[in-house]
């Protein structure tokens, strides 16, 4: 059995004249370093669940992403962070959201998994949660980077509606391990300017994120809420496992149902059997995948 880890840094409207030749440097570089992380893992037989919270605190800490360091920020100014992590082998899972001063938020959700009888923490009690697993705690600030805030300002000055060209750079990792088992993750900060304690896909479990080792581990980036009404990564994984569709069309599948809910975005998927998918409605889609053979990174549809 051969092992695969696939990446995404989100989606959205970018394109070769759209991004500074910096800013792709950067995030290509960055999606080499969250492959790297992974793949000493995968690579040495280490698990699938290891690999998708290592290549996911990379991004996390990466600020071309809209995820940890560099995530959006809320219309008072705040960053507040989401994440879930699942295990396909007996589909355990952990998720937090709102998080505001725990700097890996995927561990937070992976030590709500493991430590906590629960799945799903919020806000305050997610952090205070993380704090008492021992998780290295920062001011909010540490998040913040300027270019969110002028992003902020630029949707509060156009009314605080959502901007049609916007970049979902929430960041996400799916796994199959030597052993065939599945693990999937997602982290972001959400939608810029988002108010009202507004939670999206990405820690709802079967929303933006899934693993099942019947049939796949998935990552959403996008429109949170058509995700959430989509049940999206889950009805990733009911197609393949009910349904019997292979895994690019199942993946097709969901993303054409998206975009009839009114929606756009991209998923990232794997299956135990090595196989893996990508698709995005969007222009272009921060990604990468890695196995025995080689790894490929791309932004726009091309490369
Ligand atoms: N899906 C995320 C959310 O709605 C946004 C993103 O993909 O960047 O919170």
């Amino acid at each position: 059995m051969s092992w695969k880890l696939m990446i995404h840094g989100g989606c959205g409207a970018m394109r070769p004249d759209s991004v500074t030749p910096e800013q792709e440097e950067q995030a290509r570089a960055a999606l080499h370093a969250a492959l790297d992380a992974g793949e000493t893992l995968l690579g040495a037989g280490g698990s699938a669940l290891d690999a998708v919270e290592a290549a996911a605190r990379v991004l996390e800490e990466d600020p071309s992403f809209n995820a940890g360091r560099g995530a959006v920020l809320t219309a008072d100014g705040h960053a507040e962070l989401d994440a879930a992590i699942m295990d396909g082998t007996g589909r355990r899972c952990g998720a937090v959201a709102g998080l505001r001063t725990t700097r890996a938020p995927v561990s937070a959700a992976r030590a709500v998994m493991e430590h906590s009888p629960h799945v799903l923490l919020t806000y305050a009690g997610a952090d205070h949660f993380a704090r008492e697993q021992g998780l290295e705690q920062v001011a909010n600030e540490w998040f913040k980077i300027a270019v969110r805030e002028a992003q902020l300002a630029k949707v509060i000055a156009a009314g605080g509606g959502f901007d049609s060209d916007i970049k979902y750079g929430t960041i996400g990792a799916v796994a199959v391990d030597s052993a065939g088992h599945v693990a999937a993750a997602t982290s972001t900060g959400g939608l810029t300017a988002k108010r009202w304690g507004r939670i999206g896909d990405s820690p709802l479990i079967g929303a933006g994120t899934y693993a099942d080792d019947r049939a796949a581990a998935v990552s959403a980036t996008g429109l949170g809420e058509v995700f959430i009404r989509a049940a999206a990564a889950h009805e990733l994984c009911a197609r393949v496992r009910i349904g019997g569709e292979p895994l690019q069309a199942a993946l097709d599948g969901v993303l054409a149902e998206i975009v009839a809910l009114g929606g756009n975005g991209g998923l990232i998927a794997v299956a135990p059997s090595g196989e893996a998918a990508w698709g995005f409605t969007t222009p272009g889609m921060y990604r990468g995948v890695a196995g025995p053979d080689g790894r490929e990174v791309a932004i726009y549809a091309e490369r």
